[in-house]
């Protein structure tokens, strides 16, 4: 068709332009592309990412599904004047069917910010959209089956984490890792993420130099501004920028976003100032990253500024995970617990290993061991950091190069009394003279080590043994934590070079299904790419995964950006009425029959707000292995798979201890037993407590700027604002919009029944 043809034919007959003008429709089709396809060729494959609007011009297409049994079955027929390819547009997710041509097809294509820019900025555009994804999406199976259909798109798809850096518009994006005598830099281009070019400035202040792009130079160098000048220099010489206007977007590593920050935040002067009070807990860290800042601010003005925290990833430990054993009056005043850092690594490298093994992220549960002349080991259950060796400070956990790791709190409290030192003395001690270098007496870097041990000398080889076997306890620690593991993933300079250490920390690991391949792994040393070093007979897959926390910063900081725009387009304001669940069950059809006996029905009593769900007259009572809770209310209609909610309170009473989990996914839950009229029923998993959750509708995800599985910040408006982070956003044309949290927090929070949030920021994607 010819251009005056195609904009005819969408005025005429495509519904969704045809309150377009000519003008906008000139606009749209400058974007865009028409191009054809032949007979049985796809013009999209499930698994696929959304990035464009399709239009059927001519021909006529087939959408289809390959079913569990291997089957295609066909979902229905596309004829030209319709659109496709709107839902994974608009809501993020994969597509979810293979839209095939059944005759050769003209189609035109219009990409996601041409999309962004002309057909949602159209009010009546944007009415007729929703409609058509509430529509559609009652077609796909919802829920449970479409749980499946997710998993499977996520793990067929080639870059599920964003890493490809695929943004609705072009960005220059600039990571900057300010040190307190150094500036790391990156820049990544949107449209070529591999290309990226990089530089360090070195020893600010004295003797400084220069390394970029293989070459190391002496310059002359006293301060953190003349750092910025001599970076912004050297992109400008490499012609990665014509000038520093070119920048769009800085993103900069902050080591300590406290208790405030759960996710990478768009820097203003509130949250710089925010940054700055964190100096009492970083206080050799945040100062220097808050220069950093201000002076990005003063060189990139026009660009968003992203600060991207250490400890975000770590935001979803629990209460008992965190907390010390000091008088409570410590965590409440002086914020005195564990925070955790290497958050960008930890999440980065965890993210790529689902990635390697084709694995849905929310489904693993893995340890991440990043060892480096820092070192921390991370439990990454189900796609959430729940415990790591951090603490308070970077100093606990492993010992490393230089810093001590876990020492008994008594032996500091003796040293610092017989060798009368000062809190400064001691943290010199445990900072800059212990760990590898303190036992060793020879070195901090573990290559001088290996080579020492192999020369004979007994204390470098004792200095090597005591970090693998700490390594070892954490990992078989973390193991406990999450009640099982998928995967072992080492990074880091030694992680990712040491066979050796590799090999001594999963030494005996057997017996928990951790075996490494000694020639794979002997092989699997500074790789660009992940590595799998398990032996064939190894459960648990032991991968070596090169970290890349500039990309991983450079991915968060796109994500915050796009999140900033859709904010400024006054998305996001919605309120959100809270409800309170109360511990219940939902029983599978088998369960019913021998709890309430053979052939019983379940009989609703009362409609519950999402549709199709009702409350029962039916009530078992739990049995776990300590106590009872009496009377639990069962909810229809019955599931593929029994499935007990219960509240924080009444794991202790119950004597188990369910991991904090989205509904329907029991995999590695405790049980307990359930006692009906008719008889009992021993679970085997099944216990969870359910994760704060919004369940909404396509078209307020839409209105909201928000997708399927998105986590949130939600701002609970009342007497004393309250903020609930970590909160999984639901979408299905089945419900309606609610958050619900569990009974204990409400209690806790005072929250009543007619309360209500909107959201304050996206905290991830899953
Ligand atoms: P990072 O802080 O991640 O750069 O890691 C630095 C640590 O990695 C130092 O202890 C180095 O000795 C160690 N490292 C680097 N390469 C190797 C190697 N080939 N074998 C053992 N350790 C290494």
């Amino acid at each position: 068709m010819q251009r005056n043809e195609i904009i005819d034919f969408l005025k005429n007959r495509v519904e969704l332009f045809r309150g377009f003008d000519t003008a906008r429709l000139e606009q749209l089709l400058d974007g865009s592309r028409a191009t054809t396809f032949e007979q049985s060729e796809a013009v999209i494959e499930f698994g696929s990412r959304g990035h464009f609007l399709g239009v059927l011009l001519d021909g006529e297409l087939s959408v289809s599904v390959v079913d569990d049994e291997g089957i295609r079955r066909e979902l229905g027929r596309i004829e030209a004047g319709r659109i496709f390819g709107e839902m994974a547009l608009m809501t993020g997710d994969r597509t979810m069917a293979d839209v095939v041509c059944l005759v050769r097809c003209e189609v035109l294509l219009i990409p996601d910010a041409v999309f962004m820019a002309t057909v949602m900025t159209t009010p009546d555009a944007v009415m007729q959209l929703s409609r058509l994804l509430t529509d559609r999406a009652k077609q796909v199976a919802y829920d449970q089956n479409r749980r499946g259909l997710a998993d499977r798109a996520e793990v067929q798809d080639a870059d599920p984490h964003g890493f490809a850096l695929q943004s609705r518009r072009p960005h220059l994006l600039l990571v900057v890792n300010c040190g307190s005598s150094s500036l790391k830099y990156s820049l990544f281009d949107t449209d070529r993420p591999a290309d990226r070019a990089e530089g360090i400035v070195e020893r600010i202040g004295d003797d400084a130099r220069h390394r970029t792009g293989g070459e190391t130079v002496s310059v002359s160098c006293a301060t953190h501004e003349e750092a910025f000048h001599l970076m912004v220099a050297d992109l400008i010489a490499k012609k990665r920028i014509r000038s520093a206007a070119d920048i769009t977007a800085v993103g900069h590593r902050v080591v300590h976003g406290g208790e405030q920050f759960s996710a990478a935040a768009v820097i203003d002067d509130a949250v710089a100032g925010q940054i700055g009070e964190l100096t009492a807990l970083a206080p050799l860290h945040n100062p220097v990253n808050l220069k950093g800042i201000e002076l990005a601010r003063a060189a990139f003005p026009a660009a968003v500024h992203v600060a991207v925290f250490d400890t975000t990833f770590h935001h979803t430990l629990p209460p008992y995970a965190y907390l010390y054993g000091l008088p409570y009056r410590y965590y409440e005043k002086r914020g005195v617990r564990r925070y955790g850092f290497h958050g960008t690594s930890h999440a980065y490298v965890s993210l790529r290993a689902a990635q390697f093994l084709k694995r849905p992220y929310n489904s693993l549960e893995i340890v991440t061991c990043h060892l480096g002349s820092g070192a921390s080991v991370c439990a990454v259950d189900h796609g959430r950091s729940v415990d790591t060796s951090m603490g308070f400070t970077p100093t606990a956990g492993l010992l490393m190069g230089t810093r001590s790791g876990d020492v008994d709190p008594g032996a500091l409290a003796f040293i610092a009394q017989q060798d009368n030192l000062d809190g400064a003395a001691l943290d010199s001690l445990v900072n800059r003279r212990s760990g590898l270098l303190g036992i060793s007496g020879i070195s901090n870097d573990m290559r001088e080590l290996e080579a020492a041990a192999a020369n004979g000398e007994h204390r470098a080889l004792l200095a090597i043994k005591t970090f693998c076997y700490t390594l070892r306890k954490y990992i078989g620690a973390y193991v406990a934590a999450m009640q099982g593991i998928d995967a072992v993933v080492f990074t880091g300079g030694i992680g990712e070079n040491s066979a050796g250490v590799r090999y001594l920390a999963c030494q005996g690991l057997a017996c928990m299904g951790i075996a490494i391949d000694e020639a794979k792994n002997k092989e699997a040393c500074g790789r660009a790419e992940p590595v799998d070093i398990s032996a064939a007979d190894s459960r648990v897959k032991v991968l070596v995964v090169p970290t890349d926390e500039s990309l991983m910063i450079a991915r968060d900081t796109l994500q915050a950006v796009e999140r900033e725009m859709a904010r400024t387009d006054g998305m996001g304001q919605a309120k959100i009425p809270l409800e309170v669940s109360a511990h219940h069950v939902h029983l599978s059809a088998a369960h019913v029959a021998l709890l309430f006996g053979e052939g019983h029905r379940l009989t609703p009593v009362s409609e519950l707000s999402q549709p199709g769900q009702f409350a029962c007259a039916e009530k078992v009572d739990l049995i776990g292995p300590k106590g009872t809770v009496k009377n639990v209310r069962v909810l229809g209609p019955d599931r593929a798979e029994t499935q007990v909610e219960i509240s924080m309170t009444e794991q202790f009473k119950l004597g188990i201890h369910p991991p904090i989990r989205e509904s329907g996914d029991l995999a590695g839950t405790p049980g307990l037993r359930l006692a009906g009229p008719a008889g009992t029923v021993e679970l085997d998993k099944g216990v969870i407590c359910a994760m704060r959750h919004i369940h909404m509708s396509p078209h307020d995800a839409l209105t909201m700027g928000l997708r399927d599985r998105y986590v949130v910040r939600v701002v609970v408006e009342g007497d004393r604002e309250l903020v609930f982070g970590d909160v999984m956003v639901r979408v299905s044309p089945a419900y309606r919009l609610a958050m619900h949290i569990d009974t204990d927090e409400a209690n806790a929070a005072g929250i009543g029944g007619d309360a209500v949030g909107h959201i304050e920021s996206i905290q991830s994607r899953a």
